[in-house]
C-alpha cells in the first residue's frame, strides 16, 4: 500500500467515524429515539408503581400477584388490544374543581369515572347528582378518605358500606367499583370485596396532579404513558385548599391529544366490560 492509498483509506475511516458519532449520533431524531426509549421504560415501570401499597400482614404481595390471584376483582387496566382508555377522577365531589372538570368533559363529549368520598357526597349531593346526570360513572372512594390498611375489619367494612348507602340514597343506585384511597388495601380486604362482588380499580397512568402541578407537568405525566387499556388517575376534588387548576387547564389538551392518537375515552365499567351496578 503506497502512501496515497493509505492516506485515502485513513480519510474514509475518519469520515465514517465522524458520520457515526457526530452527525447521526447527535441528530434530533436519534435524541428523540433515545428519549422515547426512556419514556417507554418509565411507562412500563409506572404500571408497577404502587407495588408496596398492597399489604398483607405476613408477606407483601406485588400488584401483579394480586392481579393474577383476583383477576375478576382487581384491575389496573383494560384490554391492551383495543383503543379504549378511561379517565378517572378521585376525591370528588367538591364545589370548585369537580364542576370545572364536568364542564370540560361535557364540552368535549367525554364520559369519565369519578371515585367519590362519602362525606363529600353529604356536603355536595347536587354535584354528585350532576356527575351521574351527565353520563359519568361513580365509584366508592371510602367515607372519609381513610387509609384502609390502618383499619380493622369492622371499620373497613363501615367505610365501604356507609359510602355505598350514601351513593345509593343520593343518586338512586349503588356502585360496584371501589378505589382505595392512596391505593392502600390489604389482601384480606380485597378477599372480602371479592365476596361482595366489588371491583377494585387501580390505575396504570398517574398524573400526580394532587401535588398542585402546573398544566404542562400534568400533561407530561399523562400523555407519554397512555397505552390501549390504560386507566388514568387524576383528581377533581381536594382536601384542605389544594390546587387542581393544573389538572383543569391540562384536561382539554389531554383529551384532544388522546383523541388525536385514536383513543376512545370510556368509563371504567365499559373499559373493563363489567356491570355498572350491583
Ligand atoms: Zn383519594
Amino acid at each position: 500500500m503506497n502512501k496515497l492509498s493509505f492516506f485515502l483509506f485513513f480519510l474514509v475511516f475518519i469520515i465514517h467515524i465522524f458520520w457515526e458519532q457526530i452527525v447521526i449520533g447527535k441528530s434530533p431524531q436519534a435524541k428523540a429515539e433515545v428519549f422515547s426509549q426512556q419514556v417507554n421504560t418509565v411507562a412500563t415501570n409506572s404500571v408497577n408503581w404502587p407495588v408496596l401499597n398492597i399489604i398483607e400482614s405476613s408477606q407483601p404481595l406485588t400488584l401483579k400477584s394480586i392481579n393474577m390471584k383476583y383477576p375478576n376483582t382487581f384491575f389496573m387496566s383494560g384490554a391492551n388490544t383495543k383503543s379504549k382508555i378511561a379517565l378517572t377522577f378521585d376525591d370528588a365531589p367538591d364545589a370548585t374543581f369537580t364542576p370545572l372538570v364536568l364542564d370540560i368533559l361535557k364540552k368535549k363529549g367525554v364520559k369519565a369515572t369519578f371515585f367519590v368520598v362519602g362525606n363529600r357526597i353529604e356536603k355536595y349531593p347536587e354535584i354528585a347528582k350532576r356527575i351521574v346526570r351527565e353520563g359519568h360513572t361513580i365509584g366508592n372512594h371510602s367515607y372519609n378518605h381513610a387509609n384502609f390498611t390502618k383499619l380493622n375489619d369492622e371499620e373497613f367494612r363501615a367505610q365501604i358500606n356507609k359510602t355505598d348507602t350514601l351513593i345509593n340514597n343520593t343518586i338512586g343506585f349503588s356502585s360496584n367499583i371501589i378505589r382505595p384511597p392512596y391505593g392502600n388495601v390489604t389482601e384480606k380486604q380485597i378477599h372480602w370485596l371479592a365476596g361482595q362482588h366489588k371491583k377494585v380499580v387501580y390505575w396504570n397512568v398517574d398524573s400526580l396532579d394532587w401535588k398542585g402541578l402546573k398544566a404542562q407537568q400534568v400533561i407530561n405525566n399523562v400523555l407519554p404513558y397512555v397505552r390501549p387499556g390504560s386507566i388514568i388517575l387524576q383528581h377533581s376534588g381536594t382536601g384542605n385548599g389544594g390546587d387542581l387548576s393544573g389538572t383543569v387547564n391540562a384536561l382539554p389538551i389531554i383529551i384532544d391529544e388522546l383523541k388525536k392518537k385514536g383513543f376512545n375515552l370510556v368509563t371504567v365499567p365499559e373499559l373493563l366490560n363489567i356491570p355498572v351496578n350491583n
